[in-house]
């Protein structure tokens, strides 16, 4: 029998449904693969595989019954930014330890409802800030793949890394992640997985630890276009608790994959070309538009101005809703306490220890862009920054564009404690430089594997779409995959 966790989503759906194994088998495989490999890697923070049992043998029951979902028996893990009923949920930040909610994301309890199976929770950037998965409290995710005759560890990208490395190293068949200004879209390109991040209000934010709240969207990680596909189907719903999410129905995204693209117009940014890309990153945008092309899509050289604003302006944005949203973390209501004499001792020792480097820069920024005289210089400058950008993604849409196609990210996967990045904060920042934009304008995006480098790391191409086109999105997607083909890291771990 081959090995079971090498099974694409729908691959093993089918193969549940006609009774060639077990969801107990698949679970079985999935729980021996992460015993396995998780010293090494690092995904997972808290595999779960007394409860992914339990669910595998409640999805045997309906399967046998005939009752199966439209995931059902489907082993996943989920980013530890979802709140998960009696699981620690910690956002792998300090100051959430031992937090166990008493409620269930909107998102995950979509995917039970669905029949999925909870493999545990994954490693992230703390409070998902970061591009590399380095600033998490339980360590760096290594990347399931290395250079070409290599053995130097490289990191999965950030924030969602330990998902993407889960869904390369096949560790779970597909994961949820989360995505403010890159995190599902960054590391589905650094480790070779599709990841997509759905327009702004598709999928419930209600029981996701808030980074930035009008910025962060739910999205899956898959191995391919069709399993993303999958996934968001049913990660996707209106949701009373979640003022933001959008009442409208969420169409058969697997029914958009392998459409016909013909006549579509994709538009090609000019902006999106930055200094010091590399040759290898233009060739494979160039080698996108030939195959998008062939497949008798028009391709359209389009404008958007304000691109080069959107990194400066997402990190005024971004640290300041941060900073308004990390103010619950006092030591009262969650997790972490450091006694002090008085209140106000308490509150700085907490935070003092409870946070990690990264998320107190965030902080700082964030509380200096609000103060009193600095509002208007940037916070207000930002916002109306974010406007312009939107407004240029609507320009080229009313011209008649339906999707955009850029580079997901400007190089391939890192090393850890990489020099550069570690000696200054902007050149980690820079690796979200084509993403950041489509969440300031709360676009859908995803990334797709294209190719890989001469070192053998592979590398995305991203497609935006019209707000809740994300159908478009899974059919151009599935072409580039199709031309592609789909790359799996060799095995070391
Ligand atoms: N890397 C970006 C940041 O650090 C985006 C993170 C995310 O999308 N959660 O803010």
């Amino acid at each position: 029998m081959t090995d079971l966790t090498s099974l694409t989503i729908a691959e093993a759906r089918d193969k549940l449904k006609a009774k060639a194994f077990s969801a107990t088998e698949l679970t079985q495989a999935y729980v021996s693969a992460i015993e396995a490999a998780n010293e090494q890697l690092n995904a997972y923070v808290m595999p779960t595989p007394d409860k992914a049992l339990a669910m595998a043998a409640r999805s045997d029951e309906r399967l046998a019954k005939g009752e199966a979902g439209p995931l059902e028996g489907i082993p996943l893990g989920i980013k530890d930014l979802y709140a998960t009923e009696g699981v620690h949920t910690q956002a792998c930040s300090k100051i959430l330890k031992g937090f166990e909610p008493r409620y269930e994301s909107t998102v995950t309890a979509n995917l039970w409802a669905d029949g999925a199976v909870m493999l545990g929770k994954l490693n992230m950037d703390e409070f998902a800030m970061g591009s590399s998965n380095e600033s998490s409290c339980y360590g760096p995710v290594k990347n399931p793949w290395r250079r070409k005759g290599s053995n130097v560890d490289l990191v999965p990208g950030g924030s969602s890394g330990g998902s993407a490395a889960a869904v390369a190293a096949h560790l779970a068949a597909g994961a949820t992640a989360t995505d403010t200004g890159g995190s599902i879209r960054q590391p589905a390109a650094l480790t070779g997985t599709v990841g997509i991040k759905p327009t702004y209000g598709r999928c419930s934010r209600w029981g996701i630890v808030a980074f930035a709240s009008s910025l962060d969207q739910a999205g899956p990680i898959g191995r391919d276009v069709r399993d993303a596909a999958i996934m968001l189907r049913s990660m996707a719903s209106v949701d009373p608790k979640d003022t933001t999410s959008v009442d409208r129905p969420v169409p058969d995204y697997e029914a958009a994959v392998g459409r016909s693209v013909k006549g579509l117009r994709i538009g090609v940014p000019k902006e999106y070309r930055v200094d010091g890309m590399p040759a290898e990153i233009e060739a494979l945008w160039q080698q996108g538009i030939a195959w998008l092309k062939d497949a008798g899509a028009e391709i359209v050289d389009v404008s958007l101005p304000h691109t080069k604003y959107a990194l400066p302006a997402y990190y005024i944005v971004a640290p300041a809703e941060a900073s308004s949203n990390l103010a619950r973390y006092d030591g009262v209501r969650y997790g972490l306490r450091v006694p002090g004499k008085d209140l106000t001792e308490m509150y700085e020792r907490t935070r003092a220890e409870g946070f990690g480097r990264e998320v107190k820069r965030r902080i700082m920024i964030g509380t200096y862009v609000l103060s009193a005289g600095y509002y208007d210089a940037y916070y207000l400058q930002a916002q109306k920054v974010r406007t312009l950008i939107k407004r240029d993604f609507e320009t080229v849409y009313a011209d008649g564009i339906d999707a955009l196609l850029t580079p997901a990210t400007p190089s391939a996967a890192f090393g850890i404690a990489d020099q550069d990045m570690a000696s200054d904060p902007v050149k980690m920042y820079l690796n979200d430089i084509f993403t950041v934009t489509v969440n300031m304008a709360g676009l859908p995006g995803i990334a797709v594997p294209a190719g890989l480098t001469a070192e053998g790391l592979p590398l995305g191409l991203q497609l935006i779409g019209r707000p809740f086109d994300e159908e478009t999105l899974f059919s151009l997607g599935s072409v580039i995959e199709e031309a592609a083909g789909r790359f799996e890291p060799a095995k070391w771990w």
